[in-house]
């Protein structure tokens, strides 16, 4: 799976607040038209353990049971998205972690008001996000295509 340049890949979470509230078509919205490809596409549900590993930073905090059973209280749907630069892309677009600080503009800032409930994961940083699209995506549920609109969406220098 190729993660350099215009193929770097990152995942992205919609959680189970953003499912319950009828935003995921919104929260695509905001990455398709930022010029995002999604590559990967699916509806889940999350378990314990795939929870613990995917939250190891967090795992011994003691917020760490309520994050768990947040995430696991409705199904989730997870994205892959790709562009150049994408991980530090979709960190940005999504705002910080605590919602009601996060700047207006960002998902976070405009749709949420939690902590937890902050409608979305997003990897952050490249080595995490490798890690994260194999966590959660199958190889050939990662579709390799040609985007028409990507002549448009970078120049020719960036689109390499
Ligand atoms: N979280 C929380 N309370 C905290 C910190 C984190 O409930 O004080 C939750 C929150 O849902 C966050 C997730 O744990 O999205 C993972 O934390 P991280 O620091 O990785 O934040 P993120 O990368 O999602 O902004
Ligand atoms: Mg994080």
């Amino acid at each position: 799976m190729k993660f350099d340049g215009i193929h770097e890949k990152t995942l992205v979470l919609i959680k189970p607040d953003a499912v319950q509230r009828g935003l995921v078509g919104e929260i695509i919205k905001r990455f398709e038209t930022k010029g995002l490809k999604v590559v990967g596409l699916k509806m889940m549900r999350l378990g314990d353990a795939v929870l613990r590993e995917h939250y190891a930073h967090i795992a011994s905090k003691p917020f760490y049971p309520s994050v768990e059973k947040f995430m696991m209280s409705s199904p989730v749907v997870a994205l892959c998205l790709e562009g150049l630069e994408v991980v530090d892309a979709v960190r940005l677009v999504m705002g910080i972690t605590k919602s009601r600080a996060a700047v207006a503009g960002s998902i976070r800032g405009d749709l949420a008001m939690g902590y937890g409930c902050n409608v979305i994961h997003g990897s952050d940083t490249v080595e995490n996000a490798q890690a994260e699209v194999a966590r959660f995506f199958k190889p050939d549920e990662i579709l390799d295509y040609d985007k028409g609109e990507y002549l448009h969406v970078y120049s020719d220098d960036e689109r390499v």
